[in-house]
């Protein structure tokens, strides 16, 4: 355990049966563990962090992040292992874009391996919440707020880091089912020269109504498109893309390649590093909606997913937009979206091997 962490454990942690009462029937991001880690900027410096009893905060109304919105946040899992063993996802990997993230919104960094031993002391003192099966996990959300009262438009000089938990079940409880999306031509998520490569709490908030509208036209997800020529396909919802084309014999990945508006997911990057091990070649370019239907239409296209922590691989079925709508994959999971996500969880659950050297142990 870390030295740098000071303990200081909640005398009263729900017991067991309180414990399995509220983390039945898991929806996502509804229920908290037992603790949490604080860690407060002031004075041009990070005091030292403590791990606490999970707790409501309290902030000062002038607090700049309630006006002007430096807030930024992560999300990875701990999983449990074959052995009974808990393990992150390439968290070092959230640590450096939760750096990013900061920079950008002229925030604070926070050291990565600091970041990194705030989560394995939260997961470590919780260890009983990371749930036990396949496709269950412990969701880890680090975030950063200015707490600064002050109204002048400046960045602020204090700041609170938070790590909590949140034990998730299995995103699609009944097997995997494919999503249907709509593609938005109406609203941006990001745009050049903007924050859209980082998670920051104001793209969410930018993206809420075209995701109402997305459930307006009777699909579950929205589909972005780039904000200057409303042509390439950015993104599903919080999600990256991936476009599967079959040809020969030989199988493609394609996903949008990294603009600067994009989110660069970990999920993505993983995909990328594990297709050549499963034979598949991989791209990163600009992909229109033109081409995304016609590719459909021609029969090269085989299969859409999306990727993210929270469901690792989901399969787009339906495609709708103002010109109408496509179906992929006759609307059911393909065999590359259904192999890369049992590899992914495989790697995740300690069950195949790490070749890469993601899983980071924590018990
Ligand atoms: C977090 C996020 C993703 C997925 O990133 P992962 O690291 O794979 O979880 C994709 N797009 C957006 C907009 C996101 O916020």
């Amino acid at each position: 355990m870390s030295s740098r962490i000071e303990l200081k454990p909640s005398p009263t942690p729900l017991n067991p049966t309180e414990r399995a009462l509220r983390t039945k029937n898991l929806r996502f991001g509804a229920v908290f563990t037992d603790h949490m880690v604080s860690m407060t900027y002031r004075d041009s410096g990070w005091g030292d962090a403590v791990l606490e009893a999970y707790r409501s905060i309290t902030l000062d109304p002038a607090a700049s992040v309630l006006h002007y919105g430096q807030a930024i946040f992560e999300g990875f899992k701990a999983y449990r292992q074959r052995d009974g063993g808990v393990a992150t996802f390439r968290p070092e990997a959230n640590a450096r874009r939760f750096a990013n993230s900061a920079r950008r919104l002229a925030m604070p960094e926070l050291p990565e391996d600091v970041f990194v031993e705030a989560a394995d002391a939260l997961i470590q003192q919780d260890r009983d919440w990371v749930p036990p099966a396949l496709g269950e996990s412990l969701y880890v959300r680090p975030l950063m707020v200015a707490t600064e009262a002050a109204l002048g438009v400046r960045p602020a000089r204090e700041y609170l880091f938070l790590v909590i938990a949140s034990p998730s079940g299995a995103y699609f409880p009944k097997g995997v089912k494919p999503v249907s999306v709509w593609i938005s031509d109406d609203f941006v998520r990001a745009a050049p020269g903007g924050t859209g490569d980082t998670k920051c709490a104001g793209n969410y908030a930018a993206s809420l109504v075209a995701q109402r509208q997305a459930l307006e036209q009777g699909c579950d997800q929205v589909v972005w498109l780039d904000a200057v020529e409303r042509r390439f396909v950015e993104e599903m919802g919080g999600m990256n893309l991936f476009f599967v084309y079959t040809s020969g014999g030989r199988t493609k990945l394609v996903t949008p390649k990294l603009t600067g508006s994009l989110l660069p997911g970990v999920t993505r990057d993983s995909i990328l590093k594990l297709a050549p091990e499963l034979g598949y070649d991989t791209e990163e370019s600009l992909i229109s909606v033109d081409q995304w239907q016609a590719d459909l239409a021609s029969g090269s296209m085989t299969e859409v997913f999306a990727c993210g922590t929270a469901a690792v691989i989901t399969p787009v079925g339906v495609v709708k937009s103002r010109l109408g709508e496509w179906t992929v994959h006759q609307g059911e999971t393909g065999p590359v979206a259904a192999r890369l996500r049992e590899t992914l969880l495989a790697i995740q659950h300690g069950e195949a091997e790490d070749t890469h050297g993601w899983m980071h142990r924590v018990l």
